[in-house]
C-alpha cells in the first residue's frame, strides 16, 4: 500500500454529510457492515498520473473507513512495457496500432513477473485496466474473487488487441465499465459504474481568492484576462494541438489566453515527446501557456480549474473524463468533446457545450465568451449534475453493492 496516502489522508466519512445528507453516510456504513474485514486488493499500473490513480487515492482510504480491508499496490515494468501498454491504450481506443508478436511478449512477461514479485493475497481482487489484466492467471493458484476494472472505452476497439486481452478478461468473474456505451460483449458479468470526484479532495476543496492568486501569480499568469483552460495529461488523444487551433481562431476575436495545463504519467512514455510538439505549436505566442504541472499540484490544478472562464476538454477519445466533472462541480461553464464519458457530464446546452471538431469548440468557446449569463448558467446547471450523479459518496456506493452482489448469480446489474 502506499505509505504516503496512508498517513496523509485526513478526510472522515462523516465529513460529507453537510455535502450529501446523513442519509447517504449511515447508508454506506450500513453496507460497510455487511463486508467487515474483507480484504480488497486494487491493482494498477501508477500511483500518480491520470484518473485511476486520481480515484484511487480517496477511495481506498474512504473504503478502509467502513471497516473493509482494502489495499493497493502497482505492477512494475520497464519502458519497453509502457510503450506496449500505452499502444494497447491507443488500440483499444481505436486507434490504429502496429503491435508485434514480441510486444505481446513483452506484455506476457512482464506480467509474469509481477506475479512472482507480488503479494497476492485478498478476498477481492480488483484489477484496473489492462496493464495488469494479465495477473488473472494465478486465480486457481490464490482464489478469490476476481474484478476487472476497465477505465477506458472499449466499444470500437483494435480487434487484434482486444481478442488477445480478452483471453485474460474472459477469466474474471466480472468486468466494471464506466459506460453502457463502453461494455463489450463477454462471457462474463458486467457492471456498469460511473467514475466520481471527491469534493473534499484538494482537487476540488473550495479555495479562496487569495490562494487562487498566488497560483496564478506563480505560474506568471494574468488574471485580468479571461482564461480558457485545458488540464490533461500530454496525450494526443487529449487533442492538444486542436486545442491550440480552436484558440487561435477564438483568439482573433476574443482578447483571452489559453492556459494548456499538465503533467505526465509514470505508465505514458509518450507525453514528453507530446509536450514538445506542443511547445513548438504554441511557437511563443504569447496568449499560449503551456505549464508542466509536478506530480501532486492538486491545490494548483483545483486553481486553474476555479480560475477559468471556460474549462475546454477537446479529447479525440476518452474513457470518463473527470476533469469535466472536476470544472462543473466548480460551476465552470465547459465546452468537451462528444467522446467516451463526456456526453454522460456534459448534456449539451443544458450542463455545457459538446463539440465535434476543432471548428465546433472554437464557435462554442465564444458562444460562452460572448454570453456570461448563458455561460454561468450551464455552470451552476452543471455542478448540480455532479452533485447528483459523480460524486464518490455515490461511487463507493456501488463499489460495496458490486462487492455484495459478487456472491449473488445474474448478468448485467444497473446499479
Ligand atoms: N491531472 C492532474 N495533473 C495533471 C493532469 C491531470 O492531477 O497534470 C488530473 C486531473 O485533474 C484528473 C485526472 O488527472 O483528476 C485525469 O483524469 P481524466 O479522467 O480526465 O483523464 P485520464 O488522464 O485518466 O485519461
Amino acid at each position: 500500500m502506499n505509505v504516503e496516502l496512508k498517513n496523509q489522508f485526513k478526510t472522515k466519512i462523516d465529513d460529507y454529510e453537510p455535502i450529501v445528507g446523513r442519509n447517504v453516510i449511515d447508508e454506506l456504513k450500513l453496507l460497510g457492515n455487511h463486508l467487515q474485514g474483507k480484504k480488497v486488493q486494487n491493482i494498477n499500473s501508477t500511483y500518480s498520473g491520470g484518473g485511476v490513480a486520481e480515484i484511487l487515492t480517496r477511495m481506498v482510504p474512504l473504503v478502509n473507513q467502513l471497516g473493509l480491508d482494502v489495499s493497493w499496490d502497482v505492477i512494475t515494468g520497464d519502458d519497453t512495457f509502457f510503450d506496449v501498454t500505452k499502444k494497447f491504450h491507443n488500440a483499444l481506443h481505436g486507434r490504429q496500432e502496429h503491435i508485434t508478436e514480441s510486444e505481446f511478449d513483452i506484455f506476457l512477461n512482464t506480467n509474469e513477473n509481477n506475479i512472482r514479485r507480488m503479494k497476492l493475497d485478498a478476498d477481492i481482487f480488483f484489477i484496473h485496466d489492462p496493464q495488469p489484466s494479465a495477473l488473472i492467471t494465478q486465480r486457481s493458484a490464490v482464489g478469490g474473487k476476481w474484478i476487472w476494472r476497465c477505465h477506458i472505452d472499449v466499444s470500437h476497439p483494435d480487434q487484434r488487441v482486444w481478442e488477445f486481452l480478452n483471453r485474460f478478461v474472459a477469466k474474471y468473474d466480472a468486468a466494471v465499465f464506466s459506460a453502457p456505451a463502453f461494455s463489450p460483449k463477454l462471457p462474463i458479468r458486467q457492471f456498469l459504474i460511473s467514475p466520481s470526484i471527491d469534493p473534499l479532495s484538494d482537487k476540488n476543496k473550495e479555495l479562496s481568492k487569495g490562494e487562487i492568486e498566488a497560483v496564478l501569480h506563480k505560474y506568471g499568469l494574468d488574471p485580468g484576462k479571461p482564461m480558457v483552460v485545458q488540464i490533461s495529461r500530454f496525450d494526443y488523444l487529449k487533442d492538444p494541438i486542436g486545442v491550440i487551433e480552436a484558440f487561435k481562431m477564438v483568439r482573433k476575436g476574443f482578447n483571452c489566453q489559453l492556459i494548456l495545463a499538465g503533467g505526465t504519467a509514470n505508465d505514458d512514455p509518450e507525453s514528453a515527446e507530446v509536450l514538445n510538439d506542443v511547445r513548438n505549436h504554441a511557437d511563443g505566442h504569447r496568449d499560449i501557456k503551456v505549464l508542466l504541472i509536478p506530480p501532486g499540484s492538486d491545490i494548483d490544478i483545483n486553481a486553474l480549474q476555479r480560475a477559468a472562464t471556460v474549462v475546454l476538454q477537446k479529447s479525440l477519445k476518452e474513457g470518463f473524463g473527470l476533469t469535466i466533472s472536476e470544472a462543473l462541480w466548480k460551476s465552470k461553464p465547459v465546452v468537451a468533446s462528444a467522446v467516451g464519458g463526456i456526453p454522460l457530464q456534459i448534456i449539451n446546452k443544458f450542463t455545457g457545450l459538446l463539440c465535434h471538431s476543432v471548428d465546433g469548440a472554437a464557435y462554442a468557446l465564444k458562444q460562452l465568451l460572448g454570453n456570461p449569463e448563458l455561460a454561468s448558467q450551464l455552470g451552476e446547471n452543471g455542478r448540480e449534475h455532479v452533485k447528483q450523479n459523480f460524486l464518490i459518496t455515490r461511487h463507493l456506493k456501488e463499489y460495496l453493492l458490486l462487492f455484495i452482489a459478487l456472491n449473488h448469480e445474474s448478468d448485467v446489474i444497473y446499479l
